[in-house]
């Protein structure tokens, strides 16, 4: 997998929320972005996955444009802060709708999920509502809803807010063994720091509609790029 940001452009009416963005992401590679509320964090993640056009740059997967593809046919899976799922379906069948309107064959959408479900521990879960599970189990749908689709690209936007502390470590650490099962990259948008630090292999600090800062969590907090970067993860002066 390799994903290619170029110069990305996006303005909503008169407002500018994306000013040339551009990333190179390798295989495997697990990046959190960070950066105040209303920096374009989400914008991107829309662009990236087809829920919105950019007005100018492209979205390049492995080599190939995505960005004039339909959202369905780009091997990127998003999971969204609340998690979106269809209240009237069980999670079976929220797992299996995406899937189903691919035409995925019956026997592959209930071999992806018995494995998804697997890989999430909610096996005992698969016929309940979400009304009917705690917003960590539904959590986990939601990431399986992703996990099923196979995507080469996880998105993941700010998955974790929504989650008591216990729960959030919990799922952090899930977080970061999901890769190792599931042959992917993944992008994370979080507002938290020690999350970032933590899960990611690099960094990605943005503010102001652009890309501040690209780097390893240590060099971010150690070397930050300008004045921002410093005092939005509180480096030492
Ligand atoms: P973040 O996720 O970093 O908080 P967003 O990408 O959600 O930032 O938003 C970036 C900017 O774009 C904000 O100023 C927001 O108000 C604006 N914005 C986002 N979506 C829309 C939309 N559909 N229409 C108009 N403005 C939008
Ligand atoms: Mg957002």
């Amino acid at each position: 997998m390799s994903l290619e940001l170029r110069n990305l452009r996006k303005v909503y009416g008169d407002t500018p929320v994306l000013d040339d963005v551009s990333l190179s992401m390798s295989d495997r590679e697990f990046i959190a972005f960070l950066g105040p509320s209303g920096s374009g964090k989400s914008t991107l993640l829309r662009i990236i996955a087809g829920l919105e056009t950019a007005d100018a740059g492209e979205v390049v997967l492995d080599g190939r444009r995505i960005d004039q593809l339909h959202p369905g046919a780009r091997d990127v899976a998003m999971v969204f802060q609340a998690y979106a799922l269809y209240p009237h379906m069980t999670v079976r069948e929220n797992m299996a709708f995406g899937l189903r309107n691919a035409r995925v064959p019956q026997a592959e959408i209930d071999a992806r999920i018995a494995q998804a479900a697997a890989v999430l521990e909610i096996e005992s879960q698969l016929d309940k509502k979400p009304a009917q599970m705690s917003g960590g189990q539904r959590q986990r749908v939601a990431i399986g809803r992703a996990i099923v689709k196979h995507p080469k690209l996880f998105l993941f936007d700010e998955p974790l807010s929504n989650l008591d502390a216990a729960l959030r470590t919990r799922t952090r650490v899930e977080l970061a063994q999901l890769r190792r099962r599931v042959d992917a990259a993944i992008i994370m948008v979080t507002h938290d720091q020690a999350e970032a630090m933590t899960l990611a292999d690099r960094i990605v600090v943005m503010n102001d509609r652009r890309i501040q800062q690209i780097g390893a969590p240590m060099d971010i907090y150690t070397r930050p790029a300008n004045s921002f970067v410093a005092r939005f993860v509180g480096s030492p002066a």
